[in-house]
């Protein structure tokens, strides 16, 4: 049997949403930017995409632009406010997803200054820290949720902190949005990234909240697409399957979806300590995303026991890319604190669509057995 335990990678599209874009591929086909009946079928469609997604997040509609995933909206986000000289200075938090961290570097090589907050033993922030480092003329990029160990930010005091300063701040919601109540309003960020699929939506689509009054400089030239804030003829199917995807998210959100995942991850944390025993739990003193667990089990390496799993049809993840089969420890268990040995043991867990408390038995065994194999091996060197 299969079993997909890797959310916070990517998420399966849900049957909805892959119903909602069906006619988009051929039969309403229009290019949004038509006048003719053909594209404003296409417009009407990505209207109310645009609706749909801003009701998740509790935004205006019209401050919503689309674009081409997470990545592109990080990208925009933060060069976007530097080009039109509304910052002079980025901070970022030290676990940052490569997205804003690699986008920050490249900023940092044209000359900008950025500074990197540093994150306590659970990944939070250090808000000390981040109060002496932002002034007026800051831009602060914290993310909502981190990918790797699911740890949760003090965003509504991050911003509080900042606003009170006159700096703006970009979250980086990726992770959040669908697994949370993400509300512009109750935590008034200036700019929101989202992307559709880790919220069962297609990939390669996303979008980025901007505050009314910001002034953005795009980033690509050309038409006058998205309230000429990103050009190019929309993919107005995967912004589609995107506005379902939102729409799904908050019925689940409202029916207490991340109530079940917490009970999953709360039920398998449980049952390895138990039939494992030497494990820990990344995080485990922050509040954390309902979904994601990030577990470390002494004596085995996190690649071989994904691996294992992998043998087995089960799967999980490290928390960063494994290249010709060496890991790298997870830059965001590093930036806790943790050392390089303890960190190549953590494997991340992450549960959605499809995954069920039936399924439990079967991972704690498998992930037992991989483990057991795993210590005799390294017992016996
Ligand atoms: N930000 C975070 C926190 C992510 O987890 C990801 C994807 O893994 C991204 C940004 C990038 O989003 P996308 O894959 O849509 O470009």
């Amino acid at each position: 049997m299969m079993l997909y335990l890797d959310h916070n990678a990517t998420t399966p599209m849900a049957a909805e949403v892959k119903l909602a874009m069906e006619p988009f591929w051929c039969s309403d086909f229009g290019n949004a930017s038509s006048v003719h009946r053909f594209g404003q079928r296409a417009r009407q469609a990505i209207d109310l995409a645009r609706e749909q997604l801003a009701s998740l997040i509790a935004a205006p509609a019209e401050q919503i632009v689309f674009t081409s995933g997470g990545t592109e909206a990080d990208n925009l986000a933060l060069r976007g406010v530097f080009e039109r000289g509304l910052a002079d200075r980025l901070l970022i938090s030290a676990v940052e997803h490569p997205a804003v961290a690699a986008t920050a570097e490249a900023l940092r090589q044209a000359g900008r200054e950025v500074v990197v907050a540093p994150v306590d033993a659970d990944g939070r922030v250090v808000l000390e820290r981040l109060a002496e480092l932002v002034d007026r003329r800051t831009l602060v990029s914290v993310m909502w949720a981190n990918n790797d160990v699911g740890t949760i930010q003090p965003l509504e005091q991050i911003v509080a902190l900042a606003h009170e300063r006159g700096a703006l701040v970009h979250s980086d919601a990726v992770q959040a949005v669908g697994k949370l109540a993400v509300d512009v309003n109750v935590v008034p960020v200036d700019l929101l990234s989202v992307s559709a699929h880790k919220l069962n939506g297609p990939k390669g689509v996303g979008a980025l909240y901007y505050r009314r009054g910001l002034s953005l400089a795009p980033q690509l030239r050309g038409g006058a697409q998205e309230r000429r804030l990103r050009a190019g003829t929309e993919n107005v199917t995967a912004i589609v399957g995107f506005g379902a995807a939102a729409a799904l998210a908050k019925s689940k959100l409202l029916a207490g979806e991340p109530a079940h995942w917490l009970n999953l991850r709360e039920s398998l944390a449980a049952a390895l300590e138990q039939r494992v025993g030497e494990c820990w739990v990344n995080g485990a003193g922050a509040s954390r995303l309902p979904n994601t667990l990030s577990i470390g089990f002494s004596g085995v390496e996190g690649a071989a026991l994904l691996m294992n799993l992998d043998l087995k049809g089960i799967a999980v993840s490290v928390g960063s890319a494994c290249s010709s089969g060496t890991a790298e420890p997870s830059r965001v268990l590093l930036a806790m604190g943790q050392s390089p040995r303890q960190a190549a043991a953590a494997v991340r867990i992450s549960f959605g669509l499809g995954n069920t408390p039936e399924q439990l038995a079967e991972i704690v065994e498998a992930i037992a057995e991989s483990i057991e194999r795993l210590r005799s091996i390294e017992g016996a060197k």
